[in-house]
């Protein structure tokens, strides 16, 4: 499974009720991207969840796909925000801290060691495939890349 299944959305008894409807707690869930963050009920919720879901929306959500929002774009460029926290040096207690003040997301922080782990060996997967084929630089990029994960 991967981790952005694994991501789900605080409070979601409480925005169930203002929305006065249901949706799955995962976050990246069909209906949860449909109902939650690109759904008619915004004005029914709360300001505070508000502002974190149209900021969830905004910054994952932004793509012209045809699919949008079930095109995988949304997933994709979480993954990229967990790497990025984690380049800022924040291990996986911090990274739920910090989706969850801005998004009103969680994760358990078992789940993003794993995924954080997962995504240091295909890096040195990556890495020992562009050694053997003489790509240094690709190997050094990528071993930089990987350095900044650790
Ligand atoms: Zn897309």
């Amino acid at each position: 499974m991967a981790i952005t299944d694994k991501i789900y959305v605080k409070n979601h008894q409480q925005l169930a009720s203002q929305l006065e409807t249901s949706f799955p707690k995962g976050a990246f869930k069909g209906a949860t991207l449909d109902i939650l963050f690109q759904g008619e009920g915004l004005a029914k919720l709360d300001e505070a969840s508000r502002e974190r879901v149209l900021d969830f929306a905004e910054d994952f959500l932004d793509c012209d796909c045809e699919a949008n929002p079930h095109c995988g774009c949304a997933e994709r460029k979480f993954i990229s925000y967990l790497l990025e926290l984690r380049e800022q040096g924040m291990g996986p207690d911090a990274i739920v801290d910090v989706m969850s003040d801005d998004y009103m997301l969680y994760a358990y922080p078992g789940d993003v060691l794993s995924f954080l782990d997962n995504s240091v060996r295909t890096l040195e997967a990556v890495e020992t495939l562009a050694d053997v084929d003489g790509r240094d630089d690709v190997a050094e990029d990528v071993q930089q890349k990987r350095q900044r994960l650790l």
